[in-house]
């Protein structure tokens, strides 16, 4: 927990909308800097006893992420790998494959911890909540901001067993309460315009099914990365393992091309896939459930400093400020990496007037460049309906550093450094701008070594024999003669902040 800053006025008080993830780290880090926190969360999965949810892809947190949590809570990693998570090197243990082709087997460094959401839940919540001075208020949701658009005063919320309303004073609060539309709508309706939301609705639809490997297979610990091409085929997968020998595999589209939710359905979608690892690792393997899933995701990033002001005491955390089509996995990644903004802010300025602006502008920061990875792609979806468009000269920025990261991809296949970069911007570790190290371009030059084995899903990962190269180093999806512009893919950062200086469309 960070410091408390002994200039903090105490007298204060702070709400917390929403208990997931976001809500529960925000909580414990403001716990030390007033006099009591408040979270409030609609739902009532946080007492003893509350199950999982049963319809929940497995949780991969990337490595920038996984640190950041590490900071945030010294130890969380050892505990959550204690309790069955998994540490994956990315492409150690983890097969990738991007929009040109799998990743070279063997990059040492990248790494992901994957695990149930119900586990990092509760181990997050076990080591937050419990805080003297935090009470969490189940069962109760969050109805209106009070306050005015310069200052806020608190909530009105409402026990939802009663149906009892009432208000909650704050001069801190933060708005955890995930992707829904609730948060924009709370805060117009405190006499400010429409919040600009740069909102890429694709119909993003997932299913996720719970499965026993057979034995051969899981040996082999083949988890499985297939990065969905937007622009064209939106099917994506992963398959992650979990605790208790449990493996999840994860099928996720966009609209035209949502995966089914029946058994047979499932499978053939993983059929379909741009490349057929993942339904074989599946071959003999026992389910544990039924299958689950969501449809109309939207990926979504509020910008309230496009609003005229914003009212002193708000901050947006998790996915109520960005949310991304969950193939990524960067969500919770990104929500402790904004964490740690919250905590830094806190720890400069206290619960002073400065800390609502700056915290926000960071928290900003701290998500902009899985943004900025995730949404290229996304918006080339032709059924994808964006409220903002870039404006033309970073779109033809986008265009030719398009062009650039397609050959970084080639090369990523085979190439050491192309692949080290590469796993290094999917992990969240470094910028966008590692793409332009010279060893990279050095590697996005030369293009794929034609003698490498590298277009083929890594043996350890994949459990199964490696077939021979495809020529020039294309994948089995045949991407040869695709047009440039397809370049612009996801999982690789195009336009560092292009998205940023979007314009409002309307
Ligand atoms: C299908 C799916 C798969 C994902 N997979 C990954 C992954 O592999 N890796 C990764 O890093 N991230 C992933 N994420 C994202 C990640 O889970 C979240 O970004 C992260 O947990 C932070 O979420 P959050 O706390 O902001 O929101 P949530 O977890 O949605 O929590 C919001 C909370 O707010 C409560 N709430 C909502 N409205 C109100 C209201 N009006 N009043 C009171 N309470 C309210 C809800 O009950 C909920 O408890 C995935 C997300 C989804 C949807």
């Amino acid at each position: 927990m960070a410091s408390p800053n002994p200039t903090s006025p105490k007298g204060r008080t702070a709400l917390v909308l929403g208990g997931g993830l976001a809500g529960a780290l925000a909580a414990y880090e403001l716990a030390p800097y007033v006099d009591s926190v408040t979270v409030v969360d609609r739902g009532h999965r946080h007492g003893p006893g509350a199950g999982p949810a049963p319809d929940e892809p497995a949780l991969m947190l990337h490595a920038a992420g996984a640190r950041a949590l590490e900071r945030l809570h010294p130890g969380i990693l050892d505990e959550l790998v204690a309790a069955g998570a998994h540490r994956l090197g990315m492409t150690t243990d983890m097969a990738v494959l991007t929009l040109r082709g799998w990743l070279a087997h063997g990059c040492e460094g990248g790494f992901v911890i994957t695990c149930s959401r119900d586990l990092a839940r509760r181990v997050v919540r076990g080591r937050t909540l419990g805080q003297a001075n935090i009470t969490v208020l189940e069962n109760t949701e969050a109805v209106s901001l009070t306050g005015d658009a310069y200052v806020l005063t608190g909530a009105v919320v409402r026990d939802r067993a009663t149906g009892r309303m009432r208000r909650l004073d704050a001069q801190i609060v933060v708005d955890a309460t995930g992707r829904g539309k609730g948060v924009t709508r709370r805060i117009s309706e405190l006499g400010l315009p429409p919040v600009p939301v740069d909102s890429l609705d694709g119909g993003i639809a997932y299913a996720t099914r719970t499965f026993r490997l057979a034995p051969h297979i899981a040996a082999g610990r083949p988890a499985v990365h297939i990065q969905p091409d937007p622009s064209n085929d939106s099917r994506g997968g992963t398959l992650l393992p979990v605790e208790g020998d449990r493996w999840i595999a994860t099928l996720v589209g966009m609209r035209g091309t949502e995966p089914p939710l029946d058994e047979a359905g499932f499978m053939k979608y993983a059929a379909r896939l741009r490349d057929p690892a993942l339904v074989e690792l599946l071959a003999g393997a026992e389910p544990l459930g039924p299958v689950h899933g969501r449809q109309s995701l939207v990926n979504r990033r509020v910008h309230l400093k496009w609003l005229p002001r914003v009212p002193k005491g708000l901050v947006l955390l998790g996915e109520a400020e960005t949310c991304f089509n969950p193939v990524y996995g960067y969500g919770a990644s990104t929500t402790a990496m904004a964490t740690l903004a919250l905590r830094r802010g806190l720890a400069r300025y206290g619960t002073g007037d400065k800390l609502t602006p700056r915290v926000r502008r960071d928290i900003a920061k701290a998500t902009m460049g899985a943004w900025g990875t995730s949404s290229p792609g996304e918006r080339r979806h032709p059924g994808t309906v964006a409220t903002m468009r870039p404006g033309r000269a970073a779109l033809a920025v986008m265009r030719v550093l398009g062009r650039y990261s397609d050959r970084v991809l080639r090369a990523g296949t085979s190439r050491p450094a192309a692949t080290r970069a590469l796993v290094d911007i999917i992990t969240l570790s470094r910028t966008p701008a590692a793409l332009l190290a010279p060893s990279v371009v050095l590697a996005a030059l030369r293009g794929p070594d034609e003698g490498a084995q590298g277009t083929t899903p890594p043996p350890a990962a994949a459990g199964r024999a490696v077939a021979p190269p495809h020529p020039r180093g294309l994948d089995r999806g045949g991407l040869q003669g695709r047009t440039p512009e397809a370049s612009v893919v996801p999982g690789v950062p195009v336009v560092p902040g292009a998205d940023e200086r979007a314009r409002q469309a309307h």
